[in-house]
């Protein structure tokens, strides 16, 4: 038996996309501070249903199933329009 866990494999992934969105050369004039990239992550995650799971094998097994092209551009338009909404609404230098 496995240690068991508390992970929303949504999370995890829209974690990665972010940072590889908002560092990508399409979003370079967006602030890319730690602040920045935590409220994209949050913004993007209330919209969309979460996926915990509690054991290692069911961690791998669910982002096995996430992990295709039509769910990933999915998340991608979302991530997106949070990129957006949290660029307008920034007010730090
Ligand atoms: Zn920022």
């Amino acid at each position: 038996m496995t240690e068991p866990i508390l992970v929303n494999v949504t999370e995890e992934i829209v974690h990665g996309l972010v940072r590889f969105l908002l560092f990508g050369p399409e979003y370079q004039t967006f602030c890319h501070c730690e602040k920045c990239e935590m409220e994209i992550a949050a913004y993007t995650l209330n919209r969309l249903p979460s996926n915990y799971v509690s054991t290692a094998e069911a961690r791998e097994e669910v982002y096995n199933k996430l992990n295709n092209p039509i769910y990933i551009s999915l998340l991608n338009k979302e991530i997106i329009r949070a990129i957006y909404a949290v660029g307008k609404s920034q007010n730090h230098s």
